[in-house]
């Protein structure tokens, strides 16, 4: 085994791998700037790179500071890696660079230490280990704690590899303990090869997840791209027959009652005619705005045309449909919209409301009660609330 893992081209694959990866990763950042910490991770990849290659010059440039300088390189490089993930996984964090200095101020004078005063080997190794450790529990602790639970990856695999990571350098500490004293690192043995390929694991894993995660991210926003309407940011009618369909068969299933409001800006066009199609845009931003705001997380909102709006009450009878439609006309009615040298507009909507009855098999059958309750209203005179039925 220790044949085959020998460490000078462990050194160079390791130089190669994080070079590539750390130039690739710097070019992706790039190329997709609103990604953070993907750039850090690649800078990380780099120093890593460089201490690798310095460990290569061991025996041409004065060994003792080749040994320091490559190790720090390597120490930096982690804690760039570790920062850059915490960073790209919207994890706020703000004593990354003092663990740095910490560690640094750790690392050197043990390194010079045991090079100028009391050359030990074992004693560099344990150190830069002890570095190591600290750092990678650090980031699992992190990553795992505040992870953003929508992705599994960050989830659970980040966290554990960088937990393996400090498991194998608190053994690579107690085995080097324990071990006969060192005197050429070229020479050490399996744990110690197992290092740099821990690192190339480290490198390989934290691309592929940072590859993996921004794939699913802009996987994500098209698809809210097409669901989303552009100018309310309410569901679109695609999305709304998507959801409704869903909740409508959980709905009979559960026993749970359903509601529907439909709900239509009154005297619109004159807004358009009167101000501009930019107000009306605006109004129809601030209208969904307070739609939004006055219901429930799992209401589904949605822009069902023009300046009507669709919204869907899981688990709300008819009464309660009432009152919520009643709060949210009268919060309409209370809003201004503020335009440039106007005085603020006041508008007013009319509201259908209809519920889930016996026999219904399909949500449009709801919808199409709550807009006949809707043309109801408009006859009515407009500004107010009919029930279907009443
Ligand atoms: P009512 O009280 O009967 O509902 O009258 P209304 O004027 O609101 O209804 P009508 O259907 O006559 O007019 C709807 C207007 O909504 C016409 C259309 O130009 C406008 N509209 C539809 N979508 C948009 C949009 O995205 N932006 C703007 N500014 N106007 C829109
Ligand atoms: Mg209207
Ligand atoms: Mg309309």
């Amino acid at each position: 085994m220790d044949k085959v893992l020998d460490i000078t081209t462990l050194s160079f694959t390791s130089v190669l791998l994080c070079l590539i990866f750390g130039v690739t990763l710097i070019v992706y950042s790039l190329k997709h700037p609103r990604f953070n910490g993907i750039a850090i991770i690649g800078c990380g990849f780099l120093f890593s790179s460089a201490g690798f290659f310095l460990l290569g010059f061991l025996n041409i440039v004065d060994a003792s500071i080749a040994v320091i300088s490559a190790n720090t390189l390597l120490l930096f490089g982690l804690v760039m890696i570790c920062e850059g993930l915490i960073f790209f996984n919207q994890i706020e964090n703000k004593i990354g660079k003092y663990v740095a200095i910490l560690l640094l101020l750790f690392m050197l004078p043990s390194f010079i230490y045991h090079s100028y005063v009391e050359e030990s080997l074992k004693g560099k190794i344990v150190t830069i280990s002890i570095c190591y450790v600290i750092e990678c529990l650090r980031c699992s602790y992190i990553l795992f704690t505040k992870r953003n639970k929508t992705i599994i990856l960050t989830t659970y695999i980040l966290p554990t590899a960088f937990l393996l990571f400090a498991i194998f350098f608190a053994y690579r500490i107690m085995f080097t303990l324990n071990e006969q004293a060192l005197t050429d690192f070229a020479e050490a043995g399996t744990v110690h090869a197992f290092t740099f390929i821990t690192i190339q694991a480290m490198v390989l894993i934290t691309s592929l997840s940072v590859f993996w995660i921004t794939s699913n991210m802009l996987e994500k926003e098209l698809l809210d791209l097409s669901r989303i309407d552009p100018l309310t940011s309410v569901f679109n009618r695609r999305a709304l027959d998507d959801l409704a369909g869903v909740e409508m068969t959980r709905s009979i299933r559960k026993g749970h009652q359903l509601s529907i409001l439909m709900c239509d800006i009154d005297h619109f066009k004159r807004v358009n005619d009167d101000y501009g199609h930019q107000v009306g845009d605006t109004t129809l931003v601030d209208f969904s705005h307070i739609l939004k705001s006055n219901v429930r997380k799992h209401d589904i909102v949605s822009r069902y045309g023009g300046e009507e709006f669709l919204i869907m009450l899981p688990e709300t009878n008819a009464v309660q449909a009432g009152i919520i439609a009643e709060k949210l006309r009268v919060k309409i009615e209370a809003h201004r919209v503020t335009i440039d040298l106007h005085e603020p507009l006041a508008i007013t909507a009319s509201f259908g409301v209809a519920c889930y009855e016996n026999g219904m098999e399909n949500w449009e059958q709801i919808s199409q009660n709550s807009d006949e309750a809707l043309y109801r209203a408009k006859s009515k005179g407009r500004n107010c609330v009919v029930q279907h039925g009443s």
